[in-house]
């Protein structure tokens, strides 16, 4: 069942390794199915490369295994309850790629300096309180300092982002790390000018009607 979800879900977990946002079984993606609403997540403690599609667990919304042969990530209390809250995610990835890392580990949001994560967030990281890892309560906090946004950090643990998809999700986990490498080795230079509310509106509005291969063909002008 939901084979093609399954294979997007496992080639996005791949992606984490692949952008060295992860370590050994760390992190995990998922993506929900829009029509059953039900959820593709990666095994727990499974190491990336043994990951296939058919490792791929789907659990419905109460957590309960409809497919696969091993248990689902230790995590996926915490994606359930984003998922039960925010009708509008479709996937969601979570890593602890270490320079976005180093801000969640001091409690501090990653400032919005850098043009390539504001055009895809519009606004700047966040970071919420601390939470015990894996417990539900993480779900609590990270929607808490997400509001209505794509991306968290967890104070003392690591980043979560949400998306329309899997791919969608693991793009801004991507990012947001290459964002949090920038703005930290900038800092190291002195103070670094964030970028004002109005222009990151004006540049997040234009990125999400241009940038891509969907809508219009030709760019006029
Ligand atoms: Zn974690």
């Amino acid at each position: 069942m939901l084979e093609a979800l399954k294979a997007e879900v496992c080639e996005q977990n791949h992606e984490l390794p692949a952008n060295g946002l992860v370590v050994g079984s760390g992190g995990n993606v998922s993506g929900r199915d829009p029509e059953t609403g039900l959820i593709v997540i990666k095994p727990s403690g499974v190491k990336f490369n043994k990951l296939t599609p058919d490792t791929m667990v789907v659990v419905d919304m109460e957590g309960t295994v409809v497919e696969g042969a091993m248990k689902p990530s230790v995590d996926t209390g915490i994606h359930l309850y984003i998922y039960k809250h925010r009708a509008d995610v479709f996937g969601i990835t979570h890593t602890h790629s270490p320079y976005a890392s180093s801000f969640a580990a001091r409690g501090a949001r990653i400032p919005a300096v850098m043009t390539p994560i504001t055009h895809m967030l519009g606004r700047d990281v966040p970071c919420s309180r601390y939470a015990t890892p894996g417990d539900v309560d993480t779900g609590k906090a990270i929607l808490k300092a997400a509001g209505d946004g794509w991306a968290t950090l967890v104070k003392a643990h690591g980043v979560f982002t949400m998306g329309k998809s899997a791919t969608q999700a693991t793009s801004f986990a991507m990012y947001l790390e290459e964002a949090a490498m920038t703005t930290h080795l900038a800092q190291l230079h002195g103070p670094v000018d964030e970028l004002p509310q109005e222009e990151i509106d004006r540049c997040y509005n234009w990125f999400t009607k241009n940038y891509g291969q969907s809508g219009q063909k030709q760019i006029k002008g």
